[in-house]
């Protein structure tokens, strides 16, 4: 496992599974630029923080009812609805 990323909440590892982009196998990966609200991070210049999330972890949060969910959008369908 050359790449590895690590669960920011369990801190399991997973292999990154994309050469260039954050995409952990058998988890997410989300990236923020800031925002206004933050106290913490809102650089504004540009740079980023990346977060992995194993997917054990989402579930968990989800069924917790912790996990907002968008509306499909069909740009993103690959497959006929
Ligand atoms: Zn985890």
């Amino acid at each position: 496992m050359a790449d590895t990323l690590k669960c920011i909440k369990c801190e399991r590892g997973m292999e990154n599974i994309s050469s260039g982009c954050h995409q952990p196998n058998e988890g997410l990966g989300f990236h923020t630029r800031g925002h206004y609200g933050s106290a913490y991070f809102d650089p504004m210049d540009g740079s980023y923080l990346e977060i992995s999330v194993c997917d054990e972890c989402v579930k968990a949060a989800d069924e917790k009812g912790l996990v907002g969910h968008g509306d499909p959008d069909p740009r993103y369908s690959w497959f006929e609805l």
